[in-house]
């Protein structure tokens, strides 16, 4: 069975992970976000496909969800001796050496997805792992400039653009979000593979992933919510929403910017039923199966926590059942 999966960060890892499990055989692609990408210290640094690969090849710091794990962080405390910053990104000793090998394979003319297939060669992931695009997009979010922290560069509206890692990691989301922005994506062309294994694959998924700004900067991409629709097989997604809220991160703020509440069923209208087919919900959102299926999409309510892989691997297997049955 050939499976694809949108991924973005930690919610679609862990999923991976879990899916890789209920299905050992298949050959998944994973087609992941590069929204979040940012340079740093003259480095390209790419945190979703670095926690999928780093996840499914056992080197991610477990707890934290991101980096390495039994991680230093000598070089930090060395550029920050020199002032140099950002002082709000934190990049460990071993997760640098994959930026600057990155790096080194931009500067020698390297597409990324085939960099991100020679730092896979080493991790293994037992995927293929796939960047949504070779071309640069990053995800920018737009705040008020007086809640930005920095006096620089607001517009006549007194709105400010800043990275999604500034907003994120910089001002802990905790400021509104009026808009979100995938600069670059609609100049951007799919991967090459990517629009490829959709058209031959036989069931998508959508993991818990961030429907704003990981699945929806992958949709983003000229080319691939087309090839999806048109592959004429299974798409089912899993709730990032679980009883009104993320289960981590800043989803709901995301989805407040693009107006679209944080709810199971809310976000599943707002992939629409052009898109998926069949749409999971954890149990403590049973109620929302009837509003999901008025907007003509199959749903259920399964257990949706990734507590721990088998949990995840349970959550695969409801995905995959439900593939089989939703078309049938
Ligand atoms: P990021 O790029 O690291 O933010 O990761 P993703 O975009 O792949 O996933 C983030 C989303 O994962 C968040 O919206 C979380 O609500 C969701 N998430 C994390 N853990 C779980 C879980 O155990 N169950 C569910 N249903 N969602 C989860
Ligand atoms: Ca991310």
């Amino acid at each position: 069975m050939r499976i694809v999966v949108l991924a973005g960060g930690i919610g679609g890892a862990r999923f991976l992970r879990g899916l890789k499990s209920a299905a050992p055989d298949a050959d998944i692609t994973v087609i992941g976000n590069t929204g979040d990408d940012i340079h740093l210290f003259g480095l390209k640094v790419c945190p979703d496909l670095d926690t999928v690969m780093y996840t499914l090849g056992g080197g991610v710091h477990e707890e934290q969800g991101w980096g390495r794990a039994e991680e230093t962080f000598a070089v930090k405390e060395e550029l920050t001796a020199y002032g140099v910053g950002p002082e709000w990104f934190s990049l460990g000793d071993r997760d640098f050496a994959t930026h600057i090998i990155r790096t080194q394979m931009i500067a020698a003319g390297y597409p990324l997805s085939a960099i991100t297939e020679a730092l896979c060669a080493r991790w293994q992931p037992g995927v293929r792992l796939i960047p949504m695009t070779d071309d640069r997009v990053e995800t920018h979010v737009v705040i008020s400039a007086s809640d930005s922290g920095s006096a620089a560069g607001p517009d006549d509206r007194g709105r400010k653009a800043v990275h999604l890692q500034e907003y994120w990691v910089r001002l802990h989301a905790s400021v509104p979000a009026h808009a979100v922005l995938p600069v670059g994506a609609e100049q951007s062309k799919p991967a090459p593979g990517v629009l490829e294994a959709i058209a031959k694959a036989d069931v998508i998924l959508f993991p818990p992933s961030n429907p704003v700004v990981s699945v929806g900067t992958i949709l983003a991409v000229p080319g691939i919510r087309e090839a999806i629709t048109a592959a004429g097989v299974p798409v089912i997604g899993l709730s990032p929403i679980v009883g009104n809220a993320p289960v981590r991160g800043m989803a709901d703020k995301m989805l407040t910017a693009v107006g679209v509440e944080a709810t199971a069923a809310a976000v599943a209208a707002h992939y629409s039923s052009a898109l998926l087919d069949g749409w999971l919900v954890d149990t403590v959102d049973a109620a929302a199966v009837g509003k999901v299926e008025e907007a003509g999409i199959g749903c259920r309510a399964v257990p949706l926590m990734m507590t721990d892989v088998e949990a995840a691997a349970q959550m695969a297997r409801e995905a995959l059942a439900f593939a089989s049955e939703v078309r049938a």
